[in-house]
């Protein structure tokens, strides 16, 4: 049923008609970061596919195998192992044995690999240009929405891997009530605002069991992780 009558019983129920309408908006997004994936890796004669395991292995921050590539990217094992392999024929990618577990493969990068990864990892100027033009707090109400998406998303087991800030041991959300950069990264040791949140950090390292999910709670209820004053509560018990 279209028209006017469907728009009025669709409205009737808000929730679902909201959750419909994100999803429709991130429907339209992901085509344009097919279609751009597609244009910007054709260049190179890869599929998005095989770029994304370049970016993947480019970005890993420990060794990364072949089991590895293929949950980050929810791909499954076959996948993963037929788009390396055309990548390793493309000599952009290389296997080694793990020192530690001779039996483990690793993959590598080479220098073209490298240099094909790093423009891999760039985003769409269309989408980048885009985003920029929102204001700053559009931007930080988009990077929290994204992230409790993401997180969501990630506890029915539909997202892989995470490295947001919200599941990271260095995060120590609403240290500093009031303030524009109102929470802290332990890593880098200083003030970070809603918009400097990260949906992907390569310096993320997942926090305890007990602490993951209560830093998301923190965060959107404006609470700081532990007794007021002790700034060091949340690495210590993320440890
Ligand atoms: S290390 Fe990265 S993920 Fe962790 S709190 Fe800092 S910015 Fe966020």
């Amino acid at each position: 049923m279209n028209g006017p009558e469907s728009l009025r019983q669709a409205s009737q129920n808000t929730a679902d008609n909201t959750a419909s309408q994100v999803a429709t908006g991130l429907a339209k997004l992901a085509l344009v970061f097919r279609h751009e994936a597609w244009q910007a890796t054709g260049e190179h004669g890869l599929t998005p596919t095989q770029a994304q395991i370049l970016a993947v292995v480019a970005g890993a921050a420990s060794p990364i195998g072949l089991s590895g590539v293929a949950e980050q990217l929810a791909i499954t094992a076959g996948t993963a192992s037929a788009a390396v392999s055309t990548l390793v024929e493309k000599r952009l990618v290389a296997k080694k044995r793990s020192k530690e577990d001779a039996r483990a493969i690793q993959l590598t990068l080479t220098a073209k690999g490298k240099r094909i990864a790093a423009s891999a990892a760039e985003w769409p100027e269309t989408v980048l240009a885009a985003a920029a033009c929102l204001p700053d707090r559009e931007q930080a109400g988009l990077v929290r929405g994204l992230m409790a998406l993401i997180r969501e998303l990630q506890e029915r087991g539909s997202v892989p891997t995470a490295r947001m800030c919200v599941g990271c041991r260095y995060f120590r959300p609403n240290e500093y009530p009031g303030e524009a950069k109102s929470h802290h990264c332990a890593y880098i040791d200083a003030p970070i605002g809603d918009s400097d949140l990260r949906v992907d950090c390569a310096e993320m390292e997942p926090a305890s069991a007990d602490l993951a999910p209560r830093l998301w709670t923190l965060l959107i209820d404006g609470k700081r992780p532990e007794p007021s004053g002790s700034r060091d509560a949340a690495v210590s018990s993320g440890a």
